[in-house]
């Protein structure tokens, strides 16, 4: 058998994150405004001659075996299909790990679509979407993507209307943060604000640009914003320099402003690349 196919896997964002409760496994139940952006890593799957799935990456520090949330999704969905080829993945890495940018829940949700077109298996966006959760609760979102409203785990979906156009400016310290720990760390703290995510969704709805920055909100920040002084001054310097609104995406440490003016996101751009800021930064858009 022969084939290969080429996939983009697009990073996100948070608009809105709230934390709303605890399952009894544990699973928080969140309320979250999700959308990806044109940031993305490069996959590229190809049928082998050799049994297995082998996985490469340009990039140090991510796991090229089982760990590999792209392998975890290969070997899932290829287990359900009792597809036996070998296969191999390679990974072009540009969104930033372990930063809140979903970098390998997208990674794994496009593995998912690659394998489902590849060998013609012909299950539905439903059904890749399934699957999907078992690897993570980003993952059905990162296979839906644009502009959607995430409940339960994650995986309650709602489609929302795009995202007005914007700019959008990421800014990653060089810093790492366990999910997990943030969400520990937010258990702790009894009582906290909540962001209003139905007020974002009406302010979506009307594509009301200011009105959707106005209501940006991340419960999370409490926690890593509190750990990481770097996250507050990002935050400053985008706003104070013409940023609509500027905030932490999940549980951190990734800064994103989001411009209406291209000029003031680029000159942005270039006030932090010029700070010798250590971290990763990227000038994007949501698609
Ligand atoms: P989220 O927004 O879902 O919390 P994240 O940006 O915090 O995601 P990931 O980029 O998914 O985190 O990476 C978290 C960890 O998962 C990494 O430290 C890495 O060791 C591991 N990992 C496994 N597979 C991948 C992959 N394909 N790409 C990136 N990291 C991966």
């Amino acid at each position: 058998m022969e084939g290969e196919i080429a996939l983009e896997a697009r990073a996100k964002i948070n608009l809105g994150l709230d934390v709303t409760g605890i399952r009894e496994d544990g699973y928080h139940l969140v309320k979250m405004v999700m959308q990806s952006l044109d940031l993305h890593d490069d996959i590229l799957i190809k049928i082998t001659d050799e049994a297995g799935i082998k996985i490469s990456c340009d990039k140090e520090g991510i796991p090229k075996d089982e760990r590999n949330l792209a392998y975890k999704a290969a070997k899932l969905i290829m287990d359900e299909k009792k597809i036996s080829a070998g296969i191999s993945i390679d990974i072009k890495k540009r969104i930033p790990a372990a930063a809140g940018l979903a970098g390998g829940s997208s990674d794994a949700a496009a593995v998912l679509k690659g394998i489902n077109e590849l060998f013609d298996l012909a299950l539905s966006q439903k059904e890749l979407m399934e699957l999907g959760l078992k690897i993570g609760a980003d993952v059905p979102y990162c296979i839906m993507l644009k502009t959607a409203l995430a409940q339960g785990i994650g995986e309650k979906l709602t489609r929302l209307k795009d995202l007005p156009k914007c700019h959008i400016l990421l800014a990653k310290p060089g810093l790492d943060v366990k999910t997990m720990d943030v969400y520990k760390k937010l258990d702790l703290i009894k009582d906290y604000e909540h962001p209003d995510i139905d007020s974002m969704l009406e302010a979506l709805n009307r594509g009301d640009l200011e009105g959707i920055c106005s209501e940006m909100g991340n419960v999370l920040e409490l926690v890593t914003e509190s750990e990481h002084k770097e996250i507050g001054e990002l935050k400053r310097l985008m706003k104070d320099n013409g940023a609509l609104n500027a905030m932490m995406s999940g549980s951190g440490p990734t800064v994103f402003g989001i411009y209406s003016d291209e000029e003031k996101a680029k000159k942005t751009y270039d006030i932090i690349r010029e700070k010798d800021f250590g971290g990763s930064l990227f000038l994007t858009y949501g698609r």
